[in-house]
């Protein structure tokens, strides 16, 4: 049995597919495969999350189109892998599922490193990560950035992961939450992020890193400069939020760094402003839940993923978590809350 873990990127959202930075950390929930070879070179695929809808198919028939539904995920993993040989494979979670804490990543990367382990394919994890984001965007055909996997594999208990998502490199930074909490609060509203609002969204920061003659918004290095060449205003505020976010991350590294979690709550909620009205893509019972956190107490709130539904995180002081979670239950009744710890990486169990 391999379990890899969700996500909740602390902050830093968009800036993945700018080439900039972002700040994950592993969530104790996850997802657990229980993996099995086989000797027929089939691959059997089933969840509990999903009775009745087990996927059977032959390793070697595996390409993109072959599978499709959440299958597509494990499916494409052992494409994405060349793995040849045959594996039953049952998979059970105890994390939501499409609210933005990923579990799509956790699911391939439980896979990759069951995989990896039982084919002897002897990959490293920025390998196994790779693998696993190429099975999200060209197999189950969900573009995504490396952000979700390096997380699930590169995360250590008790810290967050600094991860550049130009080179690729990372660095682990220590989140102390001694005397505080963070709150993971689903919105109970589904995103789809393969549609038109996240695409849309690249395209204009492409389109505005174009028109600055940069190879990508992190390349930006003045920003009333950049603002004052764009003359179409929603592309301003896609490069405003880009921009600032990747200065938010790097400055919440450094108060991670120097042990003082508990000033990070201006920042979080700076970065759902920037997101709710530069980059457009917070929701209204995300706007609903930071608003009832922060007039309760919370040091800062935030809508966490690419955004139009999910989660949201609220910073609080320990004493205070009991009613920053009453008033976003009267707020938004349907909200579902888990406590987020940081957690160690995938790992056989
Ligand atoms: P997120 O990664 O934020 O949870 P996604 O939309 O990227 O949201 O991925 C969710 C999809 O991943 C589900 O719709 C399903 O296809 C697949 N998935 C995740 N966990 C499981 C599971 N335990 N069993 C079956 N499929 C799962
Ligand atoms: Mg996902």
């Amino acid at each position: 049995m391999w379990h890899a873990p969700g996500r909740v990127n602390l902050i830093g959202e968009h800036t993945d597919h700018n080439d900039g930075l972002v700040l994950p950390f592993a969530l104790a929930q996850g997802v657990t495969a229980a993996v099995a070879r086989r000797t027929d070179g089939v691959l059997e695929l089933r969840s509990l999350q999903a009775a009745g809808e087990g996927v059977r198919i032959a390793a070697a028939d595996l390409a993109p189109g072959a599978v499709g539904g959440w299958a597509a995920y494990p499916a494409g993993t052992a494409w994405a892998l060349g793995f040849t040989g045959g594996a039953s494979i049952m998979i059970d979670a105890d994390l939501p599922r499409g609210s933005g804490l990923s579990s799509s990543a956790a699911l391939e990367c439980a896979v990759a490193l069951a995989l990896n382990d039982l084919g002897g394919l002897g990959l490293d994890r920025p390998a196994l990560a790779e693998a696993a984001r190429r099975a999200e965007h060209e197999f189950a055909g969900v573009p995504c950035g490396i952000m979700d996997q390096s997380a699930a594999l590169l995360c250590s208990a008790g810290h967050a992961l600094l991860l550049d998502c130009r080179s690729g490199l990372s660095a682990q930074v220590p989140l102390d939450l001694t005397g505080l909490d963070l709150l993971v609060v689903d919105t109970g509203v589904r995103h789809a992020l393969a549609g038109g609002e996240y695409a849309a969204r690249r395209a204009e920061c492409a389109r505005a890193a174009a028109a600055l003659g940069v190879a990508a918004l992190r390349d930006v290095t003045d920003l009333g400069a950049a603002l004052g060449a764009l003359t179409d205003p929603v592309l301003r505020r896609r490069v405003q939020h880009v921009v600032t976010e990747n200065h938010r991350v790097e400055a919440t590294a450094g108060l991670l760094r120097a042990g003082a979690a508990a000033e990070l709550g201006a920042l979080l909620t700076a970065s759902h402003l920037s997101l709710r009205d530069q980059f457009e893509v917070s929701w209204p019972e995300a706007d609903l839940v930071v608003d009832a956190a922060l007039r309760a107490g919370a040091r800062g709130a935030r809508m966490v993923g690419g955004g139009f539904g999910g989660s949201v995180i609220a910073l609080t002081a320990a004493d205070r978590t009991a009613r920053v979670r009453e008033r976003i239950a009267a707020a938004l009744p349907r909200a579902a809350f888990l406590t987020a710890v940081p957690s160690p990486a995938a790992r056989r169990l």
